[in-house]
């Protein structure tokens, strides 16, 4: 056999046989069509049900109508649209920021963010938990000095800045000393538990550090109308790079940062992700626009979603499910035995619920669990339906 056949095979060999994921045939809303068939929907992060919005459908058709769909080409030639700019400007007020760059999701959000500003000898330290974006962001800007602490452990954390002391007064190639950034999710999405920003802004300006958080589960979420984790903690203007993501409770996609103006244009001008590959769609940008409208005039879907959120996670209590340490509306419902969550999920959706099990390398091995996400779009019927089904389906399998 030659090299390329083997290759193949090794390849064939490694994907398992089935493994797709389920094919939603509806809108994304409280229910989801799948195979034909009605399943409650507790799995998505479309938190505010802005993904089919009837207000974002009408901003993004209205804008087709007169824009077109596509960009035609990258933002730094001719595909910067008025609708971009507009949504940069509102996504600034919106997060009561200097300014804000728009980009095509919020991995590549992880991405530009680092990479441009980071290189080799430049000093990075992580939360042990960051999302895999972040882990690639590190990769991909080549940082050799990493420094991981424990999970939301400020101590660590201090122990880690007063080690690389020596190393971030020596000079880089360039003869300029490294620059130290302290990245954190904001909201840690397998557990749904918060990042300790203030105390990581403390310590960051006690010794002299950028700090980053990635707050993809915040944005629409945390904070007074949805702004946010920054705004969660009150600290605007203490975060420098405060990436979000337009795909989860803004229900459409792509991706931002805000920050300061000159760090904001710093990027607009340097950032390889926004240079070279195309920006977000007509459409897309239209229906954002309108996602950011509706989170000023009103705080009415984001205090659904926490009465839902909380709703839930009393019944299931009340049930005596575990379900964890979150700190926000993600619930996980713990297991521990990942064939167990497998079995669980399965069960659920043959009862017309759509749970995801959550497993190894996700979470930690004997840590699984099913992670229920509620949203604005669910009535108390619908919880009310998911938890008797849930209910129903640990009575089965004797876990309670
Ligand atoms: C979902 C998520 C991302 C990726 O966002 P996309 O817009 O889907 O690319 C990045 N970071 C965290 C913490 C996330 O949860």
């Amino acid at each position: 056999m030659n090299q390329i056949s083997a290759f193949y095979q090794k390849i064939d060999e490694a994907i398992k046989p089935g493994k797709r994921p389920l094919v939603v045939e509806s809108a994304q809303g409280a229910y989801l069509t799948i195979e034909s068939k009605k399943k409650l929907n507790f799995c998505s992060n479309n938190y505010l049900g802005f993904a089919s919005n009837p207000r974002l459908k009408k901003a993004a058709t209205d804008a087709i109508k007169k824009y077109g769909v596509g960009p035609g080409a990258v933002r730094a030639l001719s595909g910067t649209n008025t609708l971009h700019i507009a949504l940069e400007e509102n996504l600034a007020k919106f997060k009561k920021a200097e300014a804000a760059l728009v980009v095509q999701g919020g991995y590549i959000a992880n991405l530009a963010a680092i990479q441009t500003l980071l290189g080799k000898e430049d000093i990075v330290i992580s939360d042990e938990l960051n999302h895999a974006s972040i882990i690639d962001a590190i990769r991909l800007a080549q940082i050799k000095n990493k420094y991981i602490y424990k999970h939301r452990d400020m101590g660590d954390l201090e122990k880690v800045l007063n080690e690389i002391k020596e190393l971030r007064k020596t000079p880089k190639s360039d003869n300029e000393l490294p620059i130290v950034l302290i990245v954190t999710d904001g909201v840690f999405s397998m557990d749904g538990d918060l990042a300790p920003l203030p105390e990581i802004v403390a310590l960051a300006k006690k010794y002299d550090a950028l700090t980053m958080v990635d707050d993809a589960h915040g944005e629409g979420v945390l904070g007074d109308h949805g702004r946010g984790i920054v705004d969660h903690f009150n600290l605007h203007g203490e975060v420098d790079i405060d990436v979000g993501t337009l795909s989860k409770a803004f229900g459409v996609m792509g991706g931002f940062i805000s920050g300061k103006r000159e760090l904001i244009e710093y990027y607009r001008q340097k950032a390889r992700q926004f240079l070279f590959s195309t920006g977000l769609t007509v459409p897309d940008t239209a229906a954002l626009i309108e996602a950011v409208k509706i989170l000023e005039e009103s705080d009415k879907l984001v205090k659904k979603l926490w009465n839902n959120a909380n709703y839930l996670k009393r019944r299931f209590k009340a049930l005596s499910f575990d379900t964890g340490e979150s700190e926000t509306p993600i619930t996980p419902v713990m297991l521990g035995d990942e064939n167990v969550a497998i079995e669980f999920s399965a069960k659920l959706l043959e009862n017309g619920v759509f749970a995801t099990p959550i497993k190894f390398p996700m979470v930690p091995k004997g840590k699984a669990r099913i992670r229920v996400m509620p949203s604005a779009s669910h009535s108390k019927k619908d919880l009310d339906f998911g938890i008797s089904v849930f209910h129903k389906v640990a009575k089965q399998l004797k876990v309670l």
